[in-house]
C-alpha cells in the first residue's frame, strides 16, 4: 500500500506524509492508532490523526525533554513521565545512571505494547530497564492521588484534544507542584507557538501563577510543522533556569551520553525566545 496521511491537527495547514508502507491501523478504547513507513523518517505513529513521533526525529523532541532537565537540575534521581506510551522519553531518561527510578503514567496501555512490538528503535529496552515503572492510568488523576516526590516531571501528552485535555489545565498543574520534591522541575509538552500560541498561553498563565519560576524553551522538530516548538519549563527554583554553561558542560560530560541534538550550548540557546513567543508568554491573564 502507499498513500499519503494528511495530520488533521490545525485548521488552516496540514501535514502530509507519504506511507510507503501501512504497518497497522487499529482503534483503541481511547484513540485511532496508526503506523506506517515513509521513506524520510522511518516509522511514523499517529494516534488520532495526529503525529506522535517518528524514528527519524525522535531523538529532538526526546533529548530536549530529559538530558535539558536533569542536567540543569544536577541531582535528578527520580522522574515521573506523563503519557510517553512509546518509551522514547523513558529510554532517553534512563540512558542517566544515577535516575533510580523512572514511573511512566499512560492511559492507554495498548499504546505501550504496540510500541515495544514496533518502535523498539524508539523504547529500546526502555520498559525492560528494573528502574522502570509503568502505571495505567489517567495522568491528572494520577497526580491528584499520587503521594510520591519526583525531582522531575514530564509531561509527554498529546495535544490537549481528547484525553490530552486535562493534562493542560490549572487541576493537573497544581497536583504537579505537589508531587515536585523541593527545587523540582517540570516541562511540558507545549505545541507549537505560531499555530498553537493559545495553548502556551494557558499553560504559561498557570505555571506563573503556580512557581517562583516559570517559562519556556524551543526546539524544531520537522514532524511538529510550523516553526520551533515549545516546552514549558516550570520550577520553584529559579536557578535551575540559569544554570551555567561551565557546569552543564562537566554535568554532560561526566553522564557520558550520546545525544544527537542536546549539547549545552544548544541547552543555553533553547531558552531565547523571539519576540512573537516572549510576546505570548508575557501577556498578562
Ligand atoms: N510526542 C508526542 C506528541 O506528539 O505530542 C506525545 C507522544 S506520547 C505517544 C503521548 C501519549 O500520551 C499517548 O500514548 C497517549 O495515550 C497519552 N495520554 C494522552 N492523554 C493522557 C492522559 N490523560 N493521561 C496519561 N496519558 C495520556
Amino acid at each position: 500500500m502507499s498513500g499519503w496521511f494528511d495530520e488533521t491537527l490545525h485548521e488552516h495547514m496540514a501535514l502530509r506524509l507519504k506511507a510507503d508502507r501501512l504497518l497497522y491501523d487499529s482503534k483503541t478504547e481511547h484513540q485511532r492508532i496508526v503506523l506506517f513507513e515513509n521513506a524520510l523518517f522511518g516509522r511514523v505513529l499517529m494516534l488520532d490523526g495526529v503525529v506522535q513521533t517518528t524514528e527519524g526525529d525522535e531523538f529532538i523532541y526526546h533529548e530536549m525533554l530529559t538530558h535539558l532537565p536533569i542536567l540543569a537540575h544536577g541531582r535528578v534521581r527520580r522522574v515521573l513521565i506523563v503519557g510517553g506510551g512509546d518509551g522514547g522519553m523513558l529510554e532517553e531518561v534512563l540512558k542517566h545512571a544515577d535516575i533510580e527510578s523512572a514511573t511512566l503514567v499512560e492511559i492507554d496501555p495498548q499504546v505501550i505494547e504496540f510500541s515495544k512490538k514496533y518502535l523498539s528503535k524508539i523504547c529500546g529496552q526502555a520498559f525492560e530497564d528494573p528502574r522502570t515503572r509503568i502505571e495505567i492510568a489517567d495522568g491528572a488523576d494520577y497526580v491528584a492521588a499520587c503521594k510520591d516526590r519526583f525531582d522531575l516531571i514530564i509531561t509527554d501528552s498529546t495535544d490537549p484534544i481528547g484525553p490530552g485535555e486535562v493534562l493542560f489545565t490549572e487541576r493537573y498543574y497544581a497536583a504537579v507542584k505537589s508531587c515536585l520534591a523541593p527545587g523540582g522541575i517540570l516541562v511540558t509538552q507545549n505545541g507549537v507557538p505560531f499555530l498553537q500560541g493559545e495553548e502556551l498561553q494557558g499553560t504559561l498563565r498557570i505555571l506563573r501563577r503556580e512557581f517562583a519560576d516559570a517559562s519556556c524553551y524551543l526546539a524544531t522538530v520537522p514532524t511538529y510543522a510550523g516553526g520551533p516548538m515549545a516546552f514549558g519549563w516550570a520550577s520553584d527554583d529559579d536557578t535551575h533556569r540559569r544554570t551555567s554553561l561551565d557546569i552543564l558542560e562537566a554535568r554532560y560530560a561526566a553522564a557520558r551520553i550520546a545525544t544527537r541534538y542536546y549539547n549545552p550550548h544548544v541547552h543555553l540557546g533553547a531558552f531565547a525566545l523571539p519576540g512573537y513567543i516572549a510576546d505570548l508568554i508575557e501577556k498578562p491573564a
